[in-house]
């Protein structure tokens, strides 16, 4: 029996708000017993997150499994992080989805009382990433319905300002293309095509600089905050611009929270599972005028 069987929920869960979730899933791992307390606080701490913006949480994460549809932002951010360190709270919401499995999605928002207030085509955004924009309101509450251009949602997410939000929270999993450097609350601009409103994405960066992180746009820039031993190893550092990344390498973290009795057909298995292979956009670590520009490849 576990040492901590003794102990009252209310203390394991704040213990467990403490932890970033790779320390969670850490101590999950060892124990059955520790497996069925993370996960249930993972999925109450999701339904906590979901009800303030639909009523019925189990049906839209139903939906976004069968339509292999993520969310994205700042709610996908919060779950890297342990829960105390968020004080900030998400008024919007993004879920990112394909054409084929967008309606699905838009039917449960409207039936849930969400209202259609635009549905705009990509080229108001200049992405080829993004087929299209849909953004409901209900309240105060919204919720943009993000169309990939293609039938993986990670594309536009790896087009993202910054490497602090290129995570995401499927109804069964979560994914974080940086998680070493997000948890440590820095973050690197990415160089996207998609990102060609200056305004918007200055206004972006500076929402998540004023929620503690350091957001820089060369690698190498944290080398004077901290002492020799960490300083930037280019192209050994999964950061450094210069290397062409996967989502499924070791810099990538993958987390699937296993739902009994649900088994995924080939058709609609996690989009954890799709292969993308990515190069960060911006700065080089050493030639000043240097650029990488963004580039995204799906494999599967
Ligand atoms: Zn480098």
């Amino acid at each position: 029996m576990t040492q901590f069987a003794k102990l009252a929920l209310e203390i394991i869960t704040h213990m467990f708000s403490l932890m970033y979730l790779d320390e969670l899933m850490a101590f999950a791992s060892p124990c059955r017993t520790h497996r069925v307390w993370v996960m249930q606080y993972l999925n109450r701490r999701k339904d906590n997150y979901l009800i303030q913006f639909v009523s019925n949480p189990s049906t839209l994460l139903d939906a976004l499994r069968i339509t292999s549809s993520v969310i994205s932002g700042s709610l996908a951010l919060q779950f890297l992080l342990p829960a105390v360190n968020c004080s900030w709270g998400a008024i919007d919401m993004d879920i990112y989805s394909t054409q084929s499995g967008y309606e699905t999605i838009l039917i449960n928002l409207l039936l849930d009382g969400y209202t259609m207030v635009c549905n705009r085509y990509s080229n108001y955004y200049t992405s080829f990433a993004i087929n299209r924009v849909i953004k409901l309101v209900k309240g105060n509450r919204s919720i943009d319905i993000i169309v990939s251009q293609t039938n993986n949602v990670l594309l536009p997410i790896l087009h993202f300002h910054s490497t602090v939000v290129m995570n995401y929270l499927s109804a069964d999993s979560f994914f974080s293309a940086y998680p070493m450097l997000t948890i440590e609350y820095r973050g690197l601009i990415n160089r996207s095509p998609y990102n060609t409103n200056v305004r918007s994405t200055a206004r972006a960066l500076a929402k998540y600089q004023y929620r503690g992180f350091s957001v820089q746009s060369r690698a190498t820039h944290w080398d004077k905050e901290d002492d020799s031993d960490r300083n930037h190893r280019c192209e050994s550092d999964l950061y450094c611009p210069r290397n062409i990344r996967a989502t499924l390498d070791r810099g990538c973290a993958r987390y699937c929270f296993e739902q009994p009795g649900i088994i995924a057909s080939e058709e609609t298995a996690d989009v954890c599972n799709k292969s993308v292979v990515w190069q960060l956009g911006g700065e080089d670590c050493q030639y000043e005028d240097l650029r990488w520009y963004t580039y995204v490849h799906t494999l599967l």
